[in-house]
């Protein structure tokens, strides 16, 4: 082994190894279940499909006269509380099995399954309300509904995460304490010519560590546990995050996963019909009738699935960039490989691509590690 890599490796033995075992159980668990998960809701789209149930549906509703919002209204309800039911079924069988395999707590399927369920209503709320105007859209404008719904989309993702993060909501602060961190933070706010202040200390003790903001100024916050460990730790994250700032890393992300989604509307426009014709809905001409809607929900799912692995590669890529700007500006390996182990989140340190693909949003621990410490040696540490 070269040297970054061994002492990549002795930062890695330091958790325990049937910790680490577990956690590449854990994962391959939860990827199984994704899989099978998947399976289990398109195959519950293309049964609802073939026996058609929204048709019936909208033959009750409408056997006086056409109720185009009334049957869109039910239709969406009802195809939303099979598929949310069967998500709160899934999300509580894997997560009930996960806590088993790492040996985390109470990972009882009744509680799992009643914490899964809160979802159902707001699931169903949501298609109650969104069902009718976009099926209307749909029948209004059937060519340009796409560009309409999904620049909608990613202007509510954009609203969503990235407008708090350039408005700093966040936890309460006060001014750091003197001290060797915040002197240590304030000399890295100069080396990096971040637009930031002060320092500032969240006194939330869930706060880890922030930097947010935008329209030309930052605010760093360090959280109360950063705040009184080691200098170097302190410098290591912030510099990441900074890294983060610089790069705008989040509003990219809003606007990858608002872009897949914008791509989706118009999937879904141009393969609905086709597809629900494909799947037993054999009259259906346009998206915009009920019985399309499994056909929709199809393509939907699978665009919002594709946003969420667009935007997790987004970040893998963005995160090798801001542990590099880390190690330029703030210099402190160890004390990133240290801050990276502590903040380890039970995934398998060194996935498959495709566990990686679908569940990480930085790069695997052992990765990380290894650039750190290969940063080291070839500076001289
Ligand atoms: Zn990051």
């Amino acid at each position: 082994m070269t040297r970054p890599a061994e002492a990549a490796a002795a930062w890695l033995a330091r958790i325990p190894e049937d910790q680490r075992i577990a956690a590449q159980a854990a994962t391959d668990w939860r990827f199984a279940a994704w899989l099978s998960g998947g399976v289990i809701l398109l195959g519950a789209c293309v049964i609802v499909s073939r026996t058609d149930l929204l048709g019936r549906v909208r033959l009750a509703l409408e056997a006086e006269r056409p109720r185009p919002w009334l049957t869109g209204a039910a239709a969406g309800c009802l195809l939303a509380l099979i598929l949310a039911a069967l998500k709160a079924l899934i999300d509580a069988v894997t997560d009930s099995r996960t806590a088993e395999i790492l040996g985390a707590g109470d990972g009882g399927l009744a509680r799992q399954l009643a914490h899964a369920a809160a979802a159902i209503a707001p699931d169903v709320f949501a298609a109650a309300v969104l069902a009718p105007p976009l099926l209307w859209l749909m029948r209004r404008l059937p060519r340009t509904w796409p560009l309409i719904a999904g620049s909608l989309v990613t202007a509510l993702i954009v609203a969503a995460v990235w407008l708090p993060y350039a408005l700093s909501v966040g936890a309460p602060t006060t001014p750091a304490p003197p001290g060797p961190v915040r002197d240590g933070l304030v000399r890295l706010i100069g080396a990096t010519g971040i637009p930031a202040h002060d320092v500032l200390l969240a006194t939330d003790p869930a706060v880890d560590a922030d930097v947010s903001g935008g329209f030309g100024q930052a605010k760093v916050v360090v959280g109360p546990g950063l705040a009184a460990g080691p200098p170097a730790e302190a410098r290591a994250i912030v510099g990441h995050i900074m890294g983060h700032y610089v790069r705008n890393d989040i509003l990219i992300f809003s606007l990858v996963m608002g872009m897949v989604m914008l791509l989706g509307c118009f999937a879904v426009a141009g393969f609905a019909a086709p597809l629900a014709r494909l799947i037993g809905a054999k009259g259906v001409a346009s998206p915009a009738e009920a019985e399309a809607l499994p056909a929709v929900a199809i393509i939907l799912m699978l665009a919002v699935s594709g946003a969420w692995l667009a935007g997790a590669g987004y970040l893998r890529w963005a995160n090798v960039r801001a542990d590099a700007y880390s190690l330029e500006y703030a210099g402190e390996p160890d004390g990133l490989a240290s801050v990276i182990e502590q903040e380890w989140d039970h995934e398998s340190v060194d996935p498959s691509p495709f566990e990686e693909a679908l569940f990480y949003t930085h790069p695997a621990l052992t990765g990380r590690l290894r650039h750190a410490m290969a940063w080291k040696a070839a500076h001289g540490g």
